[in-house]
């Protein structure tokens, strides 16, 4: 495999993973819509690319890291798309937490065109990004997985190879529907034992080492303590993963209601203007009421 990436998306995530494949060595081209946010990384010796297109002229892998379908069909398809210029036998690395039915149109597309997708959705967040600590769930053909691996290690800690294409985008989904529910339920939770009496640094403790303690629970009770909502995760992005978590599931015709409720309780903080901060201000509406 040769070594010019492109990597499209710097937000919160793309950046770190841009970051890590300078250090590997890869030689990186960058594009994001927002121009700004690349200075770093051309500081750090990325080239900078003004459309999808020009950064995926030449590329064996171009990897996506956006903000949902909508941000991924523009990239990818769009004027300026990266598919028509990616060169034949590239290999393409959808990221984003996007949807199945998404994949599976793009994946299409890619076969037309004489390149493999590979979907490779991550767990983990900023921290893990900049740490080169991800995980990726990935569904798509063994020859490009394998092909892609020695770009996909520079990224993460764990390859988790799952099945065909769409497999780790459905993987994913199920990951997020599992945690966006737990962290509405957390945000009660607090709500509930700041009104209670109780000690809450006391309440949180026995929580954390009981059987509801998770990493995630540990992570965003921190956070809502403290009311710190420095952006780790977006909590336009877990009402978005709610949402196409619940329309996968449907495929399967499963209802999943406790993702209604907490996509509601995550609206509530969108309408109040908490789209743009870290997903733990889901508490406040919560708390404020
Ligand atoms: P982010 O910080 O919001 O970055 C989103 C990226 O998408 C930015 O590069 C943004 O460009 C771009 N974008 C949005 N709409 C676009 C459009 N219409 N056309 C072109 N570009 C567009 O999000 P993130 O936290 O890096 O997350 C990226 C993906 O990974 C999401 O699917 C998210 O659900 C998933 N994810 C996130 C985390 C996490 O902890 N943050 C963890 C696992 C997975 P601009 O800079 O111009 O806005």
């Amino acid at each position: 495999m040769g070594d010019n990436i492109a990597m499209l998306g710097l937000g919160t995530m793309g950046s770190g993973m841009a970051a890590n494949l300078l250090k590997a060595g890869f030689s990186v081209t960058v594009y994001n819509r927002t121009a700004a946010k690349a200075q770093p990384l051309i500081d750090a010796g990325a080239r900078f690319a003004s459309t999808p297109a020009e950064a995926a002229k030449g590329a064996s892998v171009i990897i996506s890291m956006l903000a949902d379908d909508t941000a991924s069909r523009e990239v990818w398809l769009g004027k300026y798309g990266a598919l028509n210029s990616s060169k034949n036998g590239a290999i393409l690395i959808e990221s984003s937490t996007v949807s199945p039915a998404w994949v599976a149109e793009l994946a299409a597309l890619a076969e037309q065109h004489g390149t493999d997708l590979l979907d490779a959705p991550v767990t983990g967040s900023r921290t893990h990004a900049e740490a080169g600590q991800l995980s990726f769930l990935i569904g798509g053909k063994d020859t490009a997985v394998t092909a892609a691996t020695p770009v996909l290690k520079a990224m993460s800690k764990e390859i988790a190879h799952l099945g065909p294409v769409g497999s780790g985008a459905k993987m994913k989904l199920i990951n997020n529907f599992l945690c966006g529910v737990q962290v509405a339920s957390l945000a009660e939770g607090i709500a509930w034992i700041e009104r209670s009496g109780l000690d809450r640094d006391k309440a949180l403790s026995i929580l954390k080492g009981g059987a509801p303690g998770s990493p995630l629970l540990a992570a965003i009770s921190a956070r809502m303590a403290t009311q710190t909502y420095t952006v780790n995760f977006l909590l336009k992005l877990m009402t978005k993963d709610l949402l196409y978590a619940q329309n996968e599931a449907a495929q399967c015709n499963v209802d999943l209601k406790t993702a209604q409720v907490a996509r509601n309780l995550f609206e509530t903080a969108m309408e109040q203007g908490l789209g743009d901060k870290d997903m733990a201000s889901v508490i406040e509406p919560i708390r404020n009421k």
